[in-house]
């Protein structure tokens, strides 16, 4: 077992549960329709391995070069059952054969060109025996807030994504994502996490992928169904 520190995941991953559970509350919904995705980047598989302990699964990866050696290392190293891998950082299209088979979602669909690649390398019933999500479940990734450093789509350019992502076979369309800007108080970001779910609505959209540590309590309460959840589970990442 390798040394976390004083790290210890498993309080963490209870600690942020509880507080899952709390928001719940108070939007009157059930716990269990909120999925804790555990964000691993910048972390060891020791970490990995630590959060699937503590039940954690679902684990984030934003960067193909890091998921790859750590899905890879995962596999050989014996984690059972296997973390499931949901991709939510932007994915170049050149690196969409290599991640494809390694992940059980995308959460940062944010171009139509992107859907064309999945289309093309994953189209056809080949991929469907090769892949292990067929058709891959996606988060159609949209920049609310209209911050210029940012991936997704804005609200306008959302109907020719959803319509491009929704007539490819290869794509099983399951919500809308973002990510919100650092606005200090998760108060702030209220409205960009309503606007989601707004969209989503008026897009016939059921699921939600948003909120983060500063925030994700708040995204809950306005409806989120996915939870992408890393510092306050394995600390701050190392520069
Ligand atoms: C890093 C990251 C997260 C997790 O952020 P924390 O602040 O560590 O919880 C969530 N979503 C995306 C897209 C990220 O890149």
């Amino acid at each position: 077992m390798a040394s976390t520190g004083t790290l210890d995941i498993s309080a963490n991953v209870a600690a942020v549960r509880a507080r899952i559970a709390e928001a719940c509350d108070r939007a009157g919904r059930d716990p269990a329709t909120v999925t804790l995705v555990a964000v691993s980047k910048g972390h060891p598989v020791a970490l990995v391995r630590a959060a699937a302990e503590a039940g954690c699964l679902d684990l984030g990866e934003n960067r193909a070069q890091e998921l790859l050696p750590k899905a890879a290392e995962a596999a050989s190293s014996g984690l059972i059952p296997l973390p499931r891998w949901h991709f939510i950082g932007h994915l170049q299209r050149n690196k969409v054969w290599d991640v494809l088979p390694h992940i059980a979602a995308l959460h940062s669909l944010d171009s139509v060109d992107l859907v064309r690649e999945i289309e093309q390398r994953a189209g056809g019933l080949d991929a469907g025996i090769r892949l292990p999500r067929y058709p891959l479940p996606c988060y159609l990734e949209v920049n609310v807030a209209g911050e210029a450093q940012k991936h997704g789509v804005t609200p306008d350019a959302l109907p020719d994504l959803l319509r491009a992502a929704q007539a490819c076979e290869a794509i099983e369309v399951r919500g809308l994502m973002t990510v919100a800007p650092h606005l200090g108080d998760p108060e702030r970001v209220r409205p960009v996490f309503r606007a989601l779910r707004a969209l989503a609505e008026a897009h016939g959209l059921d699921e939600l992928s948003m909120g983060m540590t500063e925030d994700y309590p708040v995204a809950i309460e306005e409806g989120a169904t996915v939870v992408r959840v890393g510092r306050a589970i394995f600390g701050a990442r190392p520069a």
